[in-house]
């Protein structure tokens, strides 16, 4: 593993060649993570502490530099178009996130538009007021936020989101550390409500990962992020069952590349060789890592 500032060219060299190899014009990654400095600092050092949000593990940031490096980084890598991954852990704090998030979109082209909610009074029009300025996804994070995604609250805002057709990232299966309501069971009461909802599960469904590829068989609108599964890091901790790996592979135009840049404890290029391993062929992979997220961003 290499430090950012030393062996980054090298790194960089190897993702593009990952992806022309391909054929492919570049990368699009659903899952990374930009937020106020302030609050990514927060985060930062919650992971310092080995805390029980990430299951006490040691978990070392690889791309612990300032946002404008970060954003260089990951065009250097090729990836044309990337996410604003932002939540809060309280009430009064999504609007907040919101604006940062509009500006940050602004500044940098090259980001989709992103955009987060929490259940409180106002969700549903701050919710309204993003979408209609312009967010073109939004992050739910059931675990830090401790709340219930079908929480009657939401139920609105869940509602003007599948109706406007904007896909969310959502944090809910019960890796790495369980929460209150993380899991297949609230999800799958809030999609018994909207159907066509477009969610993106996080992770794969991490570690609940059969449930929730059968939340994808059943809704034609779930989707599933990869981010850091497959991974060294995860499979240690919660390995994805081979037996599987069909339902994943028939899954291929429903699954989208995620790595929850930077926040991450090994080489971003590893994300990718840990999906080209798993033999599931170069088809799967063009989807994965780039067509099916060009697809549902027009991009
Ligand atoms: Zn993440």
């Amino acid at each position: 593993m290499s430090p950012p500032g030393t062996g980054v060219s090298e790194e960089a060299g190897e993702i593009r060649r990952f992806w022309t190899g391909l054929g492919l014009p570049g990368l699009i990654d659903v899952h990374t993570h930009f937020m106020p400095e302030r609050v990514l600092h927060k985060v930062w050092d919650y992971f310092d502490t080995n805390g029980s949000l990430i299951g006490g593990l040691e978990w070392p940031i690889t791309y612990r530099t300032a946002e404008a490096e970060r954003t260089a980084l990951l065009r250097a890598f090729g990836v044309r178009a990337f996410t604003a991954m932002l939540y809060p852990h309280k009430p009064g704090m999504a609007r907040w996130l919101n604006g940062w998030a509009a500006d940050f979109a602004r500044r940098t082209p090259d980001c989709l538009h992103t955009a987060t909610l929490y259940p409180e009074p106002d969700v549903e029009t701050y919710v309204r007021e993003a979408v209609a300025a312009g967010a073109r996804v939004f992050k739910a994070h059931v675990q830090v936020g401790a709340y219930d995604p079908a929480d009657e609250r939401l139920r609105r805002a869940w509602g003007a989101l599948a109706e406007a057709g904007i896909p969310v990232v959502i944090h809910c299966g019960s890796g790495p550390a369980p929460g209150k309501h993380t899991g297949p069971g609230p999800i799958a009461r809030v999609l018994a409500r909207h159907p066509r909802l477009r969610l993106i599960v996080a992770h794969m469904g991490m570690h609940e990962y059969e449930d929730f590829l059968g939340l994808a068989e059943r809704y034609d609108q779930v989707r599933l992020d990869t981010t850091m599964a497959f991974t060294d890091f995860v499979e240690d901790l919660a390995p994805f069952p081979r037996r599987a790996l069909p339902r994943l592979a028939a899954l291929g135009d429903r699954v989208l590349l995620g790595t929850d840049f930077p926040n991450i404890p090994y080489p971003y290029l590893h994300q990718l060789r840990a999906l080209e391993r798993l033999g599931l062929g170069p088809d799967w992979l063009r989807a994965v890592c780039h067509d099916n997220a060009a697809e549902l961003f027009g991009l």
